[in-house]
């Protein structure tokens, strides 16, 4: 038995950093060379088809079967080129990963010959069996049929021997069973409702692009010591563990020197990202020990949420081949920090102009605070839903549990941005705008650097912050789809901008006869005054303040911000009638289509408990328990030798310490053995519940709060049992070996 556990461990003091062949290229050379970018497509395909393609990659252009076939041709030629023998629609299902179904492109001709070949018709639609993917109550209603359908502006790439075509994946009558499918619907809205707002100050702007730069937080571990975990190796994170003596507290890892085996593992990530067409740019140690980061270049939230898709495969995958596993949960270690997937988010336009960013001119700012204050009163009118998106079991650990961020949507500004903001909302409206003279407009408002950049004026406890040129949705979990997040980001901007725009274009009739007689412009009077009204409106959602503390939590309970902490209840904003109506409104999702997907979300929710409950309950029984008594035993047989060694007094008193030990593990043993029966009881309870929604309340009200409670039992179990019975792992195991 105690050979085990130091087995494990010796490997892990063995292994080496495995040696990466480096390409013999510059990584601008081999950047995206396993994708058909359209450097590619131009080079394969004829002139015209290509023209009609850019057509159809940038304006959503009707594709036509000339086209396709003429393009699948060519991803065919070119992928066959490279060594590819089969093809796959790749799709995001709801379960957080991705999906695929490889199929050759080997075909019978007519003569009864093998040829390899690959259509338009192929290229463009699948229908691969959905009744396995979860899709709520569609897949009852509508029958087991999912189409996957080619998303043209995410170029196609390859994975070993296999061309991955990124698609949507939706049902027979069309509604969507996927993340991708809303995403793109969510991003055409902004972009439409952007370009409105835009055009109040340049009619040129033809298109607005939601912007997504992704910060992936991760852990690494000893690929041997996680066999030997089974929570690790069903749940992702640990149950139990006592923590170690030493670990973040000396604060030495975060931005550390690299381990070695560690940097081989980024070296060789970087690679194969890089070749995948993902732009990494920054890599480090994060706070906690063996918990590290990785972030490319920010690109088109479309692109992007697909490059993090890929890019969480491709970290499992080299990250075994140099002994390690990745964690990708939220939590896995207990009093250490978790980890998230910051956001980085901001709208830009065909023309260059970066609409999150300040300007040099006071239209210019102007325009600035458009967007500042638009995007506050998306997350203000939906700080539930935003909450609802990134919620999930897992990061249900992160949130609201004493870690950023807090489990309340809020946003920090920032002090420039916030004097801007008053300024206008207090100004007088005559002042805020004026002529002046030959010069033109002039207008009230304060010039801001267009540098914000300060770290000195950071909050690193806002879910929301605004960082200089973009907002960082910092609630996003690790472990998620960025896509969530970005469907109710966008949808709740885009319906922001479009109420704005309709006030701003109700009052300007009214203004162009109230200033027909002056200079003065009445468009930009009607957007200050529904600037202002909106600064107003928005306040509760701006908070600069700490928020991890209880009056946080009041206050912004008395400002009307969802305070909800609760996973399940939290999913229930989906159905909210104003989250309902947004999606409706903008076509994003319809009520049937959020239904079902909350019913995956409550499915979900359930299910990870009841495995987590199930695997605390084994550990329990199989491993704790048992190395307790045998412990026990070995106390007994020692305090029966001291009673033959010594006179009965004192043996007594040397007996004393020995059996208050006993004591003590049989009181914590039983207490285990209690507690993983009433966990099994309310487990088998929550069972029963009749649909998916009360089950998920069912184990969250009932499982749950068992765990902590179990836990803590064994985690004093460990600290006074034989380091060299102790058959799992510890702590400092996990978090120091690299
Ligand atoms: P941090 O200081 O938070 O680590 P970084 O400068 O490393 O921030 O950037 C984090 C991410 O934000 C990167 O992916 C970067 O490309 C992205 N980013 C930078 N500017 C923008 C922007 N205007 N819009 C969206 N993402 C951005
Ligand atoms: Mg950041």
């Amino acid at each position: 038995m105690e050979a085990l556990r130091f087995q494990v461990v010796g490997e892990a003091f063995k292994k080496k950093p495995l040696d990466v062949e480096a390409p013999s290229e510059r990584p601008a050379v081999y950047f995206g060379r396993k994708v058909f970018d359209r450097k590619k497509m131009q080079a394969y395909l004829p002139k015209d088809i290509y023209e009609k393609m850019v057509e159809v990659m940038d304006h959503g252009a009707h594709l036509d079967r000339q086209v396709a076939d003429a393009v699948a041709a060519s991803m065919k030629q070119w992928a066959t080129e490279q060594g590819a023998t089969h093809y796959t629609h790749w799709f995001q299902p709801l379960t957080e990963g991705t999906a695929e179904k490889h199929d050759s492109f080997i075909e019978r001709d007519e003569r009864g010959c093998m040829v390899e070949d690959f259509s338009g018709k192929l290229l463009v639609q699948q229908e691969p069996d959905a009744s396995s993917f979860p899709s709520g109550g569609i897949r009852s209603t509508f029958e087991a049929r999912g189409y996957s359908a080619w998303d043209p502006t995410s170029p196609v790439f390859i994975i070993d021997d296999t061309l991955c075509i990124p698609t949507v994946f939706i049902s027979y009558s069309g509604e969507s069973l996927d993340y991708k499918a809303p995403l793109l619907k969510a991003l055409q809205a902004v972009n439409k409702a952007a370009t409105d707002v835009c055009h109040y100050f340049d009619p040129g702007v033809k298109e607005v692009t939601s912007n997504l730069g992704w910060e992936q937080e991760y852990f690494l571990v000893d690929e041997g010591l996680y066999a030997a975990r089974p929570d690790l190796l069903l749940t992702g994170r640990t149950l139990i563990g006592h923590e170690s003596a030493k670990n973040q507290q000396m604060e030495d890892h975060y931005f550390g020197a690299i381990p070695e085996r560690v940097a081989a593992f980024m070296k060789e990530l970087e690679i194969v990202a890089l070749e995948l067409g993902i732009p990494c740019k920054t890599r480090h140690n994060e706070v906690a020990p063996n918990q590290f980061e990785v972030a490319p270049i920010f690109e088109d939230a479309n692109l992007a949420v697909d490059h993090n898709m890929l890019l969480m495969s491709l970290m499992k995958r080299v990250a075994r081949k140099h002994g390690f596993r990745v964690l990708l949960h939220e939590k896995p270690f207990a009093g250490i920090n978790g980890s998230g997937k910051h956001n980085n988010w901001s709208l830009s336009t065909d023309n260059g102009v970066l609409l999150h960013a300040p300007g040099k001119t006071q239209i210019q700012n102007l325009r600035f605070a458009v967007f500042i204050v638009e995007t506050l009163m998306g997350v203000y009118r939906h700080n539930g839903l935003l909450k609802a998106s990134i919620m999930s079991a897992s990061n249900a650990h992160r949130l609201g549990a004493n870690e950023a961020p807090p489990a309340i949507i809020s946003s920090f500004l920032g002090k420039q941005v916030s004097e801007l903001l008053d300024h206008i909302e207090n100004a007088d409206r005559n002042n805020v705008l004026s002529m002046d003279g030959k010069q033109g407009m002039k207008m009230d408002i304060p010039q801001i650097p267009e540098l914000l950049i300060d770290n000195t004026d950071r909050n690193r406890t806002s879910p929301f912050a605004f960082t200089g040129n973009r907002f960082e949705f910092r609630a996003v979990g690790s472990g998620a789809n960025c896509a969530s997040a970005m469907i109710a980001l966008n949808s709740a901007v885009a319906e922001a901008l479009i109420d704005f725009k309709r006030r701003v274009d109700e009052r300007i009739p009214a203004l162009e006869r109230e200033l027909a007689s002056t200079d003065h412009t009445p468009k930009y009077h009607a957007i200050i005054e529904v600037l202002r009204e909106d600064i107003r409106t928005c306040k509760p959602i701006r908070f600069d303040g700490n928020g991890y503390s209880d009056e946080w939590v009041r206050e912004a309970e008395r400002r009307g911000l969802d305070v909800e902490k609760s996973c399940p209840r939290i999913f229930e904003q989906y159905l909210a009638p104003e989250s309902v109506h947004l999606f409706e409104c903008l076509r994003v999702m319809n009520q049937k289509e959020l239904a079902a997907r909350n019913e995956v979300k409550w499915e979900t929710y359930a299910k990870t408990l009841q495995i987590e409950a199930r695997v605390l309950g084994d550990i329990s029984q199989n491993h704790i328990i048992p190395v307790a008594i045998e412990y026990q035993g070995k106390l007994l047989r020692n305090a029966e030798r001291t009673n033959g060694l010594f006179p009965a007094e004192k043996a007594r008193r040397l007996n004393a310490r020995i059996l208050h030990r006993i004591e003590e593990i049989a009181e914590r043993t039983s207490e285990i053995e209690r507690l993983a029966e009433a966990l099994s009881a309310a487990q088998s309870q929550a069972e029963k519940a009749e649909d998916a929604h009360r089950r998920a309340l069912a184990y969250h009200d009932e499982v749950e709060p068992l765990f902590a409670p179990l836990r803590c039992q064994i985690d004093k179990l460990e600290q006074i049992v034989d380091d060299a019975l102790w058959p799992l792992p510890k702590y400092r195991e996990l978090l120091f070996l690299r």
